[in-house]
C-alpha cells in the first residue's frame, strides 16, 4: 500500500514530461500444443494451450501518470445527444477512460473503436490539495467522478462542467477503494462506499439542482454508516439484482463479505478460511501440518505466539451490546476462536447457536497422559469464560483500543483483561499440556458471546446442547472461571462470592395523551408524580423497604433452608479471611468492602417521561430504570415477588387513576464459593508455589449470571480465579492487564488441571 511505503519517491510532484507512445513491436503469439496421446490433458498440455497476447504499440501510453497508476474506470457513453458530459467532450467516442495515480491527477481518455483501440487523451482533472489518488468511482447517472486519496480526502467532480464539486476527510487513513451504488435511473439516495484502513463506511448522496450534497453524520444510525469489516477494506464492487443492490467488500481479513446495500445489515457471507490465524497452524498445505492438526504444537504454543493470538483476539469487535453493529464480528470471533480450540487438539469443537444472539463455542480436551487409565477416574473440569466485551470508542483511549498495545510490561486493549486474555490464558495452558500427552484432567471450554449483554440465551442454549457440553452426559467435577481482580496491584486471590442483580422497569401510565401543563394541570393525577412517590417508598435512609428483604435464609450443605439469619450476619469462617484481608491489603477499607461485598443494595438509574422534552409537558407514561444487588442467602425469586407485591400495594394506597407495572428485565443469582472444598485448596497451594505467597480470598460486588447456574446445572461447584490487578480498568477506558499475570495464570491452570482431583460427592 502506498501509505506503507517509506519512500514515496514515485509519487513525485507533478512534473511537465509528457505522455508518450512505446515503440516496440506488436506481436499475438499462439503456441500449438505438442501431440498428446492421453485423453485427459496435463497440467503442462492445458498451460501450453494458453494464448500469449502482447499488447500492440499504439495501445501502450507510456508516463500516462507522472507516478504510479493507482485506478482506472470506465464511462460507456449511450447516448451522446442527452448526455452533457457526451455534448461537452465525448461526442467522438464510444467510451471514456478515467486514470488516476500518484501525481493527483484524474485523466479522462477517449476510445472508439475507429481510433484502432488507442487511446486519445482529453483532459485532466487536479486540485491543489489533493496528494496521490488511490482509487475511483463514476457514477453515470449524476455524471459524477469520485476519487479517495491519501490522507481519507474524497474529492467529486462534476463531469458536465469540470468543476470540483466537494473535497471532505472522512478518516485520518488513505482511502484504498470507493464504490457508488448501481445506477439508480437517477432516483436518490445514492450511496458512496469507501475503504479505508478502518473499515467501509457509507454515505448518502443527494442531489440538489447545483452540486451533489454530501450528508455526513458522526454516528452509525444517520446517513453516514461506518462498519468496522475487512480492515483495511482493499476492495469494494457494488452491483444489484431484480432491483436490489449489493456490495462486495474483501480486505486484508482474507475475508469476502456479501452485503445488502440498503440496510447495510450484516447478511455477510464470509469465507470459511477468512481466519487470519497463523497460516502455519492452520495451512493444510503446510508440512507439519496433518489433518488441521499442528505436528510440532508443543513448540509452537510459546509465550510470544500467545501474545500474537491474543493481539488477533483482541482485533475483533465482539461488542454483544451492539449487536446491530457487531454481529458480524462476534460471528468472526466465534468462528477463531472454534478453529484455535480445533487447531489446539480439541475434539467435538462446535458453536451452539443462541438465537438473536451471539454463539456459545464448545470445546474438550481429553486427558492424554500416562497416568489416565480409567477414563471414569479422570477429572471433568469445565472452564467457564467470554469472548464478548463492553464498547470502548477510539476518542476516549490512549490507544487504539481494538488494538493490542504493549507499554512497561502492560497490555493494553479492550478484553485483554475482560475476559479474552485469561480466556486465551486457559487454552493455552490446556493446550500446552495436551500436546505433550500430560493432561490428566478431561478439559470442556464453554466460551459464551453475550456474558457482558447479561448473558442472553446462555441458559437455554446450554439446557438444550447439555449432553455434547458434558461429552455425552458425564459428570462435571468442577467450573472454573478467571473473570474478576485482585484487591489491589500486589496481592494475589481467588474469588469465592459475587452478588446478584435484578435489572426493573417501573413504569406509571395513563390512559390518556401527554397533555399539555397550561391547559390540564391541576385537573389530572400524572404518572410522573405516581411514580416518584413509588421510587419514595423504595428505601428509607439506607434500608431497603421491600418486605423480607433483610432476612438471610441460613442453608445446609444439601441446599435446605436451616434457618433466617439477618443481613449483618456472617459466618464464622469468613471472620479470619476479612481479618487476613485488613493485614495484608493494608490501604482498604474494609467495612466498606463488607458493604459491597455483603449487603445488598439498590440503585436507580434512570428517569425517562414521555412526550417533547420540555418544561410543560404532563407526561403520558414515566418509567424508572432500578437495578437491586442481591446477596447469596437471599432467594431470587422470592426477592422479585416481594418487590412486585410490595410496589402493587403501594401503588394501590394512592388511589391513583394510573396503572402501574413491574417489568423484570435481566437477573442473575449470586453465588457463593466453597473455600474450603478441593478446589479451593489446591488452587491456594498452586497460586502460592508461582506467586510465592498464599493468596487472600476476597468476593466481588459485581454478578456473573451463568455461574450459579452452571453449578445447579452439572450438580458442581465453581471456582474463581482472577488474573488481573485492581488497576486493570476492566470496563473502563484503557483496560488493560500485567503481561506476568496473564503467564503466571497459565502456570496455575496447568497445574489446577493435573491437580484437581475428581469431586467428592460424584
Ligand atoms: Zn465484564
Amino acid at each position: 500500500m502506498p501509505s506503507n511505503r517509506f519512500d514515496k519517491f514515485f509519487d513525485s510532484e507533478r512534473t511537465k514530461r509528457t505522455f508518450s507512445k512505446s515503440s516496440s513491436p506488436l506481436s499475438f503469439t499462439e503456441t500449438v500444443p505438442p501431440e498428446s496421446g492421453s485423453a485427459q490433458p496435463s497440467y503442462a498440455d492445458h498451460h501450453q494451450k494458453v494464448k500469449v497476447i502482447q499488447i500492440p504499440t499504439e495501445n501502450i501510453t507510456s508516463y500516462a501518470h507522472n507516478g504510479y497508476l493507482y485506478a482506472l474506470d470506465f464511462i460507456t457513453i449511450e447516448n451522446p445527444l442527452t448526455s452533457t458530459f457526451a455534448i461537452n467532450i465525448a461526442e467522438n467516442y464510444q467510451h471514456v477512460i478515467v486514470s488516476a495515480g500518484g501525481d493527483g491527477e484524474i485523466k479522462l481518455w477517449g476510445y472508439s473503436n475507429e481510433n484502432n483501440g488507442s487511446l486519445v487523451f482529453l483532459r485532466s482533472l487536479s486540485h491543489p490539495k489533493i496528494d496521490s489518488i488511490f482509487s475511483l468511482a463514476v457514477s453515470q447517472s449524476s455524471l459524477t467522478v469520485y476519487a479517495g486519496s491519501s490522507n481519507g480526502n474524497v474529492c467529486i467532480w462534476d463531469l458536465a462542467t469540470f468543476q470540483l464539486l466537494k473535497n471532505f476527510q472522512i478518516d485520518p487513513n488513505d482511502v484504498y477503494t470507493l464504490a457508488v451504488s448501481p445506477s439508480t435511473n437517477g432516483n436518490y439516495p445514492q450511496w458512496l462506499l469507501m475503504g479505508t484502513e478502518f473499515g467501509i463506511t457509507k454515505m448518502i448522496l443527494s442531489k440538489s439542482t447545483v452540486q451533489v450534497d454530501i450528508e455526513m453524520e458522526n454516528n452509525d444510525t444517520g446517513t453516514c454508516v461506518r462498519v468496522t469489516k475487512n480492515d483495511p477494506c482493499l476492495t469494494l464492487l457494488t452491483f444489484a439484482v431484480n432491483n436490489e443492490s449489493y456490495l462486495v467488500s474483501a480486505g486484508s481479513d482474507k475475508t469476502i463479505s456479501l452485503w445488502s446495500l440498503q440496510t447495510m445489515s450484516n447478511t455477510c457471507i464470509t469465507c470459511s478460511d477468512s481466519l487470519s490465524l497463523d497460516n502455519k497452524l492452520l495451512t493444510s498445505g503446510d508440512s507439519s501440518v496433518s489433518d488441521g492438526k499442528y505436528e510440532n504444537l508443543s513448540t509452537y504454543l510459546t509465550n510470544e505466539k500467545f501474545l500474537q493470538i491474543l493481539g488477533e483476539l483482541i482485533t475483533f469487535r465482539t461488542v454483544s451490546k451492539q449487536p446491530d453493529t457487531y454481529k458480524e464480528e462476534c460471528r468472526k470471533c466465534a468462528n477463531f476462536l472454534t478453529l484455535l480450540l480445533k487447531s489446539f487438539g480439541a475434539s467435538k469443537t462446535q458453536m451452539f447457536p443462541v438465537p438473536n444472539g451471539n454463539s456459545i463455542v464448545h470445546g474438550i480436551f481429553k486427558a492424554n497422559s500416562k497416568k489416565v487409565k480409567n477414563p471414569d477416574d479422570t477429572p471433568r473440569i469445565l472452564w467457564y469464560g467470554h469472548y464478548d466485551v463492553i464498547p470502548a470508542s477510539n476518542s476516549t483511549w490512549k490507544t487504539p483500543p481494538f488494538t493490542m498495545t504493549p507499554s512497561n510490561g502492560y497490555i493494553y486493549g479492550r478484553g485483554v483483561t475482560d475476559n479474552k486474555g485469561p480466556l486465551l490464558v486457559a487454552i493455552f495452558a490446556i493446550a500446552e499440556l495436551h500436546s505433550r500427552g500430560e493432561l490428566d484432567s478431561d478439559f470442556i471450554f464453554v466460551i459464551e458471546g453475550e456474558e457482558e449483554a447479561g448473558s442472553w440465551g446462555f441458559q437455554n442454549s446450554v439446557l438444550e446442547n447439555l449432553y455434547e457440553i458434558s461429552d455425552g452426559g458425564k459428570p462435571i467435577d468442577w467450573i472454573l472461571l478467571s473473570n474478576s481482580y485482585w484487591l489491589d496491584d500486589k496481592t494475589p486471590a481467588l474469588n469465592y462470592g459475587l452478588r446478584g442483580r435484578i435489572e426493573i422497569e417501573l413504569v406509571v401510565w395513563s390512559d390518556k395523551p401527554d397533555r399539555h401543563s397550561g391547559v390540564d394541570g391541576g385537573v389530572v393525577i400524572e404518572p410522573s408524580m405516581d411514580l416518584v412517590k413509588l421510587l419514595g417508598k423504595l428505601v428509607y435512609r439506607d434500608q431497603i423497604m421491600i418486605p423480607g428483604f433483610e432476612e438471610i435464609y441460613k442453608r445446609n450443605k444439601n441446599d435446605g433452608v436451616e434457618g433466617k439469619e439477618n443481613l449483618q450476619y456472617l459466618e464464622d469462617w469468613e471472620i479470619p479471611l476479612y481479618q487476613e484481608i485488613a493485614q495484608r491489603v493494608t490501604d482498604m477499607d474494609i467495612n466498606e468492602l463488607i458493604r459491597k461485598w455483603r449487603l445488598p443494595s439498590l440503585s436507580l438509574h434512570k428517569i425517562e417521561m414521555s412526550g417533547p422534552d420540555n418544561g410543560s409537558v404532563i407526561s403520558q407514561k414515566a418509567e424508572a430504570k432500578l437495578s437491586i444487588r442481591i446477596i447469596p442467602g437471599q432467594e431470587l425469586e422470592n426477592v422479585k415477588e416481594s418487590f412486585i407485591e410490595y410496589v402493587n400495594e403501594c401503588f394501590k394506597k394512592l388511589e391513583s387513576t394510573n396503572h402501574v407495572e413491574v417489568k423484570i428485565m435481566h437477573e442473575a443469582e449470586p453465588w457463593l464459593g466453597d473455600v474450603h472444598n478441593l478446589a479451593y485448596q489446591t488452587l491456594s497451594t498452586c497460586l502460592d508455589e508461582e506467586w510465592g505467597v498464599p493468596p487472600i480470598f476476597v468476593r466481588e460486588g459485581g454478578s456473573i449470571p451463568s455461574i450459579r447456574f452452571l453449578e445447579k446445572v452439572f450438580a458442581c461447584s465453581a471456582a474463581h480465579i482472577p488474573t488481573g490487578q485492581s488497576s486493570d480498568n476492566a470496563h473502563l477506558n484503557n483496560e488493560r492487564v500485567r503481561i506476568v499475570n496473564l503467564l503466571k495464570s497459565k502456570e496455575i491452570i496447568k497445574k489446577a488441571a493435573n491437580r484437581l482431583p475428581k469431586a467428592q460427592n460424584s
